[in-house]
């Protein structure tokens, strides 16, 4: 039998037709799809407006730089987090200041937030932590502007709220395994136009009298094409999502691990079990066995700064395990899943 990968996309016919679409008009680059793409996104947010970008990683240092992120400024984000957003900030020159998590829900910890900020910070990078809202009252209660980081969030609620309309601006990214998919691909949407028409400007290099370092951000129509089918698709992805995980909270209550929060705007991104003891022995049993699972944050970067005073997030890096939770997953492999995973928290989670 094969493995069940981590993560794979969800794309049929549709997406097909809409590549073939493009092709056919002779128009790759950034054109009525991408401006579509944008409008429809900035809709779904309930924004004001939206700018595409090539990933999420270059949505961020964009949104980053319109809102005066500079050589030396301090930016604020958690530890237990995907790199990229340290790129995000280290391409412009400016310093990461790393925040503590909260391990039960993996995002960032507002009081440790409070107490990091002694230095002036000038922005908040608040990533919604595999699919669960961040405690976004609490952290804009803090004061600096916040940069909200939906890559893997698209669809989930904060207050009955879509994620992604809090934010001074807010990011996201269709890369293959995010909520949906574009091969790459990034947005920043917000509500204020002259940050949106800068972060516009800087998306391209050509056609501009004065000379300044820029560089070329776009998406195009090939990628805008697929992630508006996809966006359509959205709702039912994260059905599908809700019902898997559903599944796994009936099978695997009362093993060895703490099950992930449970909460209506959730929409499991991924499905992370927090093991009794370390994470190590039990991916390696599970990936034996046919399950590919995952450090779903592959190092901390605190790690990576040789910094210490992270116990969340040193909690969560050693105990996490993510199992393969996505809609492309069958009923049988999603059982086969469950099973695989009781039978080794039985054997060796205790
Ligand atoms: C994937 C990811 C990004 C970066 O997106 P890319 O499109 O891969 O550049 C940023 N933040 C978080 C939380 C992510 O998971």
């Amino acid at each position: 039998m094969s493995s069940i990968p981590h993560s794979r996309p969800l794309l049929g016919s549709a997406e097909k037709r809409a590549l073939c679409r493009v092709i056919d008009s002779g128009m790759l680059a950034e054109g009525k799809e991408v401006a579509a793409f944008e409008h429809e996104l900035a809709e779904r947010v309930g924004r004001r407006g939206a700018v595409a970008v090539h990933s999420g990683t270059a949505a961020l240092t964009l949104a980053l730089e319109v809102l005066g992120v500079r050589n030396g400024d301090r930016v604020a984000m958690p530890s237990y987090v995907c790199s990229a957003l340290l790129h995000a900030v280290q391409a412009l020159d400016a310093q990461p200041v790393l925040v503590d998590v909260n391990p039960s829900t993996f995002n960032l910890d507002p009081d440790d937030l409070r107490r990091r900020l002694r230095a002036r910070v000038k922005a908040v990078i608040v990533p919604h932590m595999f699919g669960l809202a961040a405690e976004l009252d609490a952290i804009a209660a803090c004061g600096p502007p916040v940069v909200e980081d939906c890559a893997l969030a698209l669809g989930a609620r904060y207050h009955g709220r879509p994620v992604g309309s809090f934010g001074a601006l807010a990011i996201f990214s269709f890369y293959a395994t995010k909520m949906i998919a574009a091969g790459e691909g990034g947005m920043v949407v917000g509500d204020r136009t002259s940050l949106l028409s800068h972060v516009r400007d800087l998306r391209s290099y050509d056609g501009r009298k004065r000379h300044r370092r820029r560089f070329n951000h776009k998406m195009t129509e090939l990628q805008a094409a697929v992630g508006r089918i996809q966006l359509r698709r959205l709702e039912s992805f994260i059905q599908r999502r809700r019902c898997g995980a559903e599944h796994y909270f009936e099978s695997l209550a009362g093993g060895p691990w703490e099950l992930p929060p449970q909460a209506p705007g959730h929409v499991y991104h991924r499905f992370v079990l927090r093991t009794r003891r370390s994470a190590s022995r039990f991916l390696s049993e599970l990936n034996r066995h046919g399950i590919e699972a995952r450090r779903p944050v592959f190092l901390p970067l605190h790690r990576y700064l040789d910094q210490e005073g992270f116990p969340g997030a040193e909690d969560a890096y050693r105990r996490a395990v993510s199992i393969p939770l996505y809609p492309a997953l069958t009923p049988a492999e999603l059982g086969r899943v469950a099973q695989v995973t009781r039978r080794v928290g039985d054997r060796f989670g205790r």
